[in-house]
């Protein structure tokens, strides 16, 4: 079995995401993509976070009538901080046989050195990026040799990237502007029912 592994705050969960999922689903051809919400994010400020229970239901919203794509708690449900390399070692440990492709986008890649025990999530995964930005090309190629030095298997994937981001959806939401096409329907529907990112709200 391939697994593709795609951790993320989710926070929410947008259309940028899907798209790399299912450009990795193909080229890597995995067998399943793994979603796995973090529920406390080691890279990130916690202001305006939806409740982990949320972030995961808005996974579950964005994934569901695609067969392929999963949404795991195991962060969510794991007690302290949520670290890849654990979730990694947990899903070695649970699947043997498998192989793990981690999806990340630009920002992710080049700071993955930083990451709790890096030297396990090269040893345990094989690391799929794409582009964030234009122009960047060559730091993500120098990064990706850098990894490769490190004996990391990589694949740098130039698929046209969706300038997306969670932050511009929460501030849109504050904002009263639309979220429309940016986020799954019924995601955009959860965030509204629930009153989620609005001003006061959350
Ligand atoms: P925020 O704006 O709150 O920082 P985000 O949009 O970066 O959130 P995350 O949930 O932090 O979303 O991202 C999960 C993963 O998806 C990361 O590896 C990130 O690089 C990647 N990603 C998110 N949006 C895009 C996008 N538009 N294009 C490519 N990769 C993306």
């Amino acid at each position: 079995m391939r697994y593709g592994i795609f951790g993320g705050t989710f926070n929410p969960v947008h259309e940028g995401h899907l798209h790399i999922a299912r450009a990795f689903r193909k080229t890597m051809q995995l067998d399943t993509v793994l979603w796995i919400p973090t529920k406390v994010p080691p890279h990130k400020a916690a202001e305006d976070l939806a409740l982990p229970e949320q972030r995961l239901e808005m996974c579950r919203l964005a994934c569901r009538g695609e067969e392929v794509f999963q949404v795991s708690d195991l962060e969510i449900r794991r007690e302290g901080k949520s670290y890849t390399a654990d979730t990694l070692e947990e899903l070695h440990e649970m699947y043997p046989k498998a192989t793990f492709c981690l999806l990340m986008g630009e920002d992710m890649f080049l700071t993955l050195l930083n990451w709790y025990k890096p030297d396990t999530i090269l040893r345990l995964a094989e690391i799929c990026a794409v582009p964030r930005s234009v122009g960047h090309e060559v730091r993500l190629e120098e990064q990706a040799h850098v990894l490769r030095e490190k004996g990391a298997t990589v694949f740098l994937e130039q698929i046209p990237y969706l300038p997306l981001s969670s932050t511009e959806i929460r501030e849109a939401v504050r904002e009263g502007r639309s979220i429309r096409g940016k986020v799954p329907p019924l995601v955009e529907e959860y965030i509204r029912s629930r009153g989620l990112y609005a001003k006061g709200g959350n």
